[in-house]
């Protein structure tokens, strides 16, 4: 999937919802107009959006899963004993698949609550938008073709392309910083002379990212940025 086909599919989870601002919707069905695959997935967004006030995760009821699913679904995962693991009914697979769209899309409904009134053109945290950065330290033989943060669930990606500044060979460490100074890792690339393109992930939210380095082997920062 592209860059570009990832980032609708986040945004798809939000437009369900009625999420998005007004630029980003107009963006997202101008697409849709011409992309099947996204028709299909929101259309079965749309299906579980439906049936979401249903089901309040907080809710003190005991939700059991149907009938034997959860041991299923456990034996599956666990890949223990195969034969234990009788094959669904046709009901009951749709079931099984139901569930299993409703958990992804539930984790996409849970990531949207924070896009929603997003202003144009990217907010920072905006969920799968293509958020520029500008190195402000960066050794002036560097040429940054361009440097991006997109925020997801999961983490915040840096995306950048780089040419000269770096060692041929050298390890070169990709950290986020929090405001506490305390440091989340995001990868590692061997410096290279020609142009260096990377998309690496840090285990934190974009919200709680206050800085962005690129350190050499010594620890020195080659590239740098605040948030
Ligand atoms: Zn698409």
């Amino acid at each position: 999937m592209s860059v570009e086909e990832a980032r609708y599919r986040e945004l798809l989870g939000a437009y369900v919802l009625d999420g998005l601002g007004v630029d980003e919707e107009a963006e997202l069905r101008s697409h849709l107009a011409g992309c099947e695959h996204c028709r299909t997935a929101e259309r079965e967004l749309r299906e579980v959006a439906a049936v979401l006030p249903a089901g309040d995760p907080w809710s003190d009821e005991d939700l059991a899963p149907p009938g034997a699913l959860e041991d299923r679904v456990v034996g599956a995962v666990l890949g223990g004993a195969p034969a234990a693991v009788t094959p669904l009914a046709p009901r009951r697979r749709r079931v099984a698949a139901f569930v299993g769209a409703a958990a992804a899309a539930i984790v996409v409904v849970a990531g949207a609550a924070t896009v929603l009134r997003p202003d144009p053109p990217v907010v920072p945290g905006t969920l799968g938008a293509t958020e520029p950065i500008t190195f402000t330290e960066a050794p002036p033989q560097a040429e940054v073709a361009y440097a991006n943060l997109v925020a997801h669930t999961w983490g915040t990606e840096l995306r950048f392309e780089v040419e000269g500044g770096f060692v041929v060979g050298e390890v070169y460490t990709v950290v986020f910083e929090r405001g506490d100074g305390s440091t989340v890792p995001a990868g590692t690339f061997l410096g290279d002379d020609i142009p260096i393109t990377c998309e690496l992930n840090g285990a934190l939210l974009r919200r709680d990212a206050a800085a962005v380095t690129v350190l050499d082997a010594r620890g020195e920062a080659v590239l740098r940025t605040e948030l």
